[in-house]
């Protein structure tokens, strides 16, 4: 085909929807179409504006409001000829979703007639009623302000007819009320403490970024069955359904071929992705039938939790015209994989270098190793943290579902990596000069190992986080989370980190250590500092699990207990140090958390009494009757003797039956009382903490049942999809 102008394409794209016939010849054609990013800010504002936009991105500079004002005007401009009609500030509140109030550009003006208004002060700052977001106590409903103000590091885009402009979301007395704030607080704790230690290594470097790319897992169900499963319409996952009889144990779904009805859904999702800036690369099968991955290009972390927000949203949308659902519940199905959000982090500093890219000369190699084992002495002192950053209730099925890491954060190196750590560790001084041994070892190794054999080497999957050749990978988080939550938590530990370890340098440097010889000594202390995380072998096995408890180190399974973390003493202390979050701040997030875990297990407790109730139960009574009925012909048919050996095994049919229906019963009883129970506590720790030990058991022992129904009961009469038609596409 031959190629169109851009000018052109832009008008089709734009006007009609993406049609099969529409075809860009390559994909720079119609990236980021969709983006106000630099190249349309250059031709949309002047040179002023742009400057200051490009200003307060690079150096986190206050927005003057008269340039502001050229910023809307450029902004609407071009969103209007786009198309849109409506603007809006996009931000992610603490339920976990992205919210978004549409307003009109249009404005009648006296005298008749209207203009399309938008300006600086609309753009700069809103105060939406957002009385319905959580705030943890915060903000008082009788007082329900809340402020969004723009987030000038993050583009504005366009998603349908509505010009949609990124913001934080703070309260009126200036509290965090989203995740954004706190992540772009951490990244500016972030850049200044790796430009310290940066600094004893390259001179040039003006700023350190965290980097994010994130792999998304999901699966996707026909609608109609979708439809026809109100646990999974309602809480995101099957509260029941028996393993179909092949599932994954061939593995034969794994980088498979792509399903052609699941090919033409990620084309179009990918299309509209891309024509919102998202860089989307790769895409495969996942382990699990009807499981799938998508993952970018990685980018700046606030950037690249944006892109991953709105590439869930957009996944949800174009899901619907193909007539699937996605599903990015952690454990949508019990005993296939569950789904994860690979959340792959480095640093990356304004000269181009990685961080934790292994050096090529003995200086950057020791660069190298001060920013690996800083991360590794961060994560070893804030590994209940760091799990309670990706701990939710949907979660907590997956991690240790022996397909998923453990709860126990623990930290894959790889062998070249620990090889060298071995070394340097033994290769003991105490004089203030390093030893040939000690140069030797920074030599040694990592400089000659090309990144590529690194990178694709020794890959150990079953590990919450695992280096990975230059980057960190963090493997615990769920598919279905705000990837600011964890990066918040690790870009404030490592921050913390980093300004401990410059402290420590220094002092030695005072006792008359030479510089490098200091920053060799503290690195050494941290290497035997960070052994006991470091693990190596399979993390799914039990043998894990026996020796990290030996280990002293923690495997927190449940919400309630993990959530504590985030108003520990030392976390308060960490937070508020590095500025990122108050005490206040952490302690509403606690509660929220806390809140959103009862809810989820309420609400699934409710869906399944009543699925039980009314459906189950007279479905399997129902099956009763048909057996009851066939019994008493035989009796009537069959002498005594035939009946007795006949109608033996129907009997016992039914006496099973019974018992199943029996134990449903009294289940969903007791799980009610539980609930009950669970609430008429006060103090929401309490709520949380009776959920999980009062209801949630009987979740599980309730489903045991009814799958076990499952398999006795009339295909013809059984009310539900099961698991191997909803877990296969044709
Ligand atoms: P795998 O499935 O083998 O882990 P993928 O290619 O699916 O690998 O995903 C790797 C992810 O890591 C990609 O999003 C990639 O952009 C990202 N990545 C690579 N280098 C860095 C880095 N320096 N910082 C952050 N993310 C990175
Ligand atoms: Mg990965």
């Amino acid at each position: 085909m031959a190629t169109l102008r851009f000018k052109a394409l832009e008008d089709v794209v734009h006007r009609k929807p993406i049609h099969p016939e529409i075809k860009f010849s390559k994909v720079s054609e119609y990236y980021g179409l969709n983006v106000f990013d630099r190249k349309k800010m250059q031709q949309y504002l002047s040179v002023e504006a742009f400057d200051m936009v490009e200003d307060s991105i690079t150096h986190g500079t206050r927005v003057d409001r008269r340039l502001a004002n050229q910023v809307a005007l450029g902004m609407k401009a071009w969103a209007i000829e786009r198309g849109a009609t409506h603007y809006t500030h996009w931000f992610h509140p603490l339920n976990g979703t992205t919210a978004e109030k549409h307003d009109s550009f249009f404005e009648p003006v006296e005298g008749g007639g209207a203009i399309e208004n938008f300006s600086g002060s609309l753009l700069v700052q809103q105060e939406p009623d957002a009385s319905s977001f959580p705030s943890g106590g915060i903000r008082n409903t009788f007082e329900a302000r809340g402020y969004t103000a723009w987030d000038p590091s993050s583009p504005a885009f366009i998603i349908d007819t509505t010009l949609c402009i990124p913001t934080i979301f703070v309260s009126y007395t200036g509290e965090a009320l989203d995740y954004k704030t706190p992540l772009l607080k951490s990244n500016v704790a972030l850049d200044a403490a790796a430009r310290k230690v940066c600094d004893y290594f390259h001179k040039d470097v003006q700023k350190v970024i965290a980097t994010l790319g994130w792999e998304q897992e999901y699966f996707l169900v026909d609608a109609a069955l979708y439809n026809a499963r109100p646990d999974l319409a309602l809480t995101g996952r099957t509260l029941m359904g028996h393993s179909a009889s092949k599932d994954q144990q061939l593995e034969d779904h794994y980088f498979g071929s792509i399903p052609e009805r699941v090919s033409a859904y990620m084309k179009d999702f990918e299309f509209e992705a891309l024509k919102l800036g998202i860089p989307v690369k790769t895409r495969h099968n996942e382990v699990a039938p009807n499981q799938f991955e998508c993952a970018p290009v990685f980018e700046e972390a606030n950037l690249a939790v944006d892109h991953n927000m709105l590439l869930m949203s957009v996944m949800e949308r174009i899901a619907k015209k193909h007539n699937f659902r996605v599903l990015f519940h952690e454990k949508p199905f019990a005993g296939v994989n569950g789904s994860g959000k690979h959340n792959n982090w480095s640093m990356a500093t304004n000269t181009g270098i990685n961080l934790l890219s292994p050096g090529k000369n003995p200086k950057s190699n020791l660069r190298f190793l001060t920013f690996v084992l800083n991360t590794l002495k961060a994560v070893s002192d804030n590994a209940d943290l760091l799990r309670a950053s990706i701990l939710t209730y949907n979660n907590t099925f997956r991690l240790g579902a022996n397909e998923a890491p453990p709860a126990i954060i623990s930290v894959f190196l790889g062998k070249h990596i620990n090889d060298m750590l071995e070394r340097i560790e033994k290769s003991v001084s105490d004089k203030k000069t390093m030893t040939p041994d000690e140069k030797a070892a920074l030599k040694l190794d990592i400089g000659k190992i090309p990144e590529i054999l690194l990178d694709n080497t020794d890959r150990n999957r079953t590990s919450p986080f695992a280096f990975t050749g230059n980057r960190f990978e963090f493997r615990a988080v769920g598919s279905s989370a705000n990837c600011a939550s964890p990066m918040i938590v690790l870009n404030s530990i490592m921050a913390d980190q980093l300004n401990s370890f410059h402290e420590e340098v220094q002092n030695e440097v005072s006792k008359g250590f030479k510089r490098d010889e200091a920053i060799f000594r503290i690195l050494r202390k941290y290497i035997k500092a960070t052994k006991n995380i470091i693990f190596e072998g399979n993390g799914y096995s039990d043998e894990w699990l026996k020796e990290a408890e030996k280990r002293g180190l923690t495997n927190i399974r449940q919400v309630p207990e993990s959530l504590k973390a985030f108003v520990s003493p030392s976390t308060i202390k960490l937070m508020e140090r590095n500025n990122v979050l108050s005490k206040r701040e952490l302690e509403a997030r606690h509660e929220i958390r806390l809140d959103v875990f009862k809810k989820k297990v309420q609400i699934e407790s409710r869906v399944l009494g009543d699925l039980a109730i009314n459906h189950i139960i007279p479905t399997a009574v129902k099956y009763q009757n048909v057996l009851i009925e066939n019994v008493r012909g035989m009796r009537d048919l069959l002498n005594t003797g035939e009946f007795n050996r006949q109608a033996g095994l129907q009997l016992e049919t039914l006496k099973e039956i019974s018992a199943h229906i029996s134990s449903i019963k009294e289940g969903v009883d007791a799980m009610v009382e539980q609930r009950k129970i669970a609430n008429a506590h006060s103090l929401i720790d309490d709520v949380a903490q009776a959920y999980q030990v009062g209801v949630v058991p009987y979740i599980e022992e309730i489903r045991y049942h009814i799958d076990k129904l499952e398999l006795i009961i009339d295909d013809e009469i059984w009310p539900l999809p099961k698991y191997r038609e909803l877990l296969f596409i044709s």
